[in-house]
């Protein structure tokens, strides 16, 4: 038997770190919304036992290391499943991109394999388990548009921001989450308001939404690589309505309620950036 499962990306809307915690982590305050831009996984049960990965990506590990992989091992182990699995992963979503591609991958095989083996878990638990994954894993189970604090995994739910066009471009650099939260600074990190964003999508105020973005992230990644803030003035010189780093970058992405400008960014986005897409905000749960 063989199940098909979407992991769809994030973006953040805002994103501030609150404290340095003593495990090294940085407690979060957030809010993270799906995009319909996705990898797409095929999960073929297999009676050895064994757990199988094949993901078709030169910077994708094939073994234990991928969150597929360590999310199926959890939860085999956590549930005594004697079956095994094969994981065909075919990515969508840039890696080491600030979208979470990783994290969704791991929900969605957690959701995959949640009716592959007949668990009957809820949502809820699954996002739980996924938690002993990665920090963004429990969002990526739930879908949809969430607050988000602790290192991540504590969520809120937050009603979908209003219908728009998402734009992403994501430079040819790769960054290491861990490298970008290690080196911020938050005595001098300029940072977002979280609340004003949070009441904005309650509103479902898109030009509040537009100038609420922002991530405290940008302040350790802008001045590594220039070409995430030439990127972002591109995108604004082009007319997006609101333009911020996703993540720990380096992809940018810009919003906007017009297609022909969302077209605009697109064809001029091409000239210098070999990765980017159109999208929409998906923005409601799986
Ligand atoms: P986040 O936004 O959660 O920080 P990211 O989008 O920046 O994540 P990922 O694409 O999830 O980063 O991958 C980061 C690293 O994790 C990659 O360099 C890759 O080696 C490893 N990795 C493990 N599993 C996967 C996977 N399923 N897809 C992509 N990368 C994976």
């Amino acid at each position: 038997m063989t199940i098909i499962v979407k992991a769809p990306a994030k973006i953040n809307l805002v994103l501030d770190a609150t404290a340095k915690r003593t495990d090294g982590y940085h407690d979060v305050h957030m809010v993270m919304t799906t995009v319909d831009l996705a990898d797409r996984l095929e999960l073929t049960e297999l009676p050895s036992g064994e757990i199988r990965m094949n993901a078709q990506h030169a910077y994708v590990p094939n073994d234990e290391r991928n969150l597929a992989y360590k999310a199926a091992a959890v939860l085999k182990k956590k549930f005594d499943i004697q079956a095994g699995v094969e994981i065909y992963l075919e990515k969508q979503i840039p890696v080491a991109a600030g979208l979470a591609g990783g994290s969704s991958d791991a929900a969605a095989t957690l959701r995959g394999l949640n009716d592959l083996w007949k668990l009957g878990l809820t949502l809820e638990q699954l996002a739980e388990i996924g938690a002993e994954v990665g920090s963004d894993v429990p969002f990526c189970v739930m879908g949809g548009t969430a607050i988000a604090t602790g290192r991540g995994e504590k969520l809120e739910k937050l009603m979908a921001p209003p219908p728009c066009w998402v734009v992403l471009a994501k430079p040819t650099i790769g960054v290491s989450t861990a490298d970008v939260y290690g080196a911020l600074d938050l005595t001098t990190a300029k940072r977002p308001d979280v609340e004003a964003m949070i009441a904005a999508v309650k509103a479902q105020d898109f030009t509040a939404i537009c100038q609420s973005l922002g991530n405290v992230l940008e302040s350790v990644t802008l001045p590594m690589h220039p070409e995430v803030e030439q990127i972002k003035d591109f995108m604004t010189s082009c007319g997006a309505e609101g333009v911020l780093m996703s993540g720990s970058g380096p992809t940018v992405f810009a919003l906007t309620e017009h297609e022909n400008r969302a077209q605009r960014l697109y064809n001029g986005l091409r000239g210098f950036c070999n990765e980017v897409y159109v999208v929409r905000l998906l923005g409601e749960n799986h």
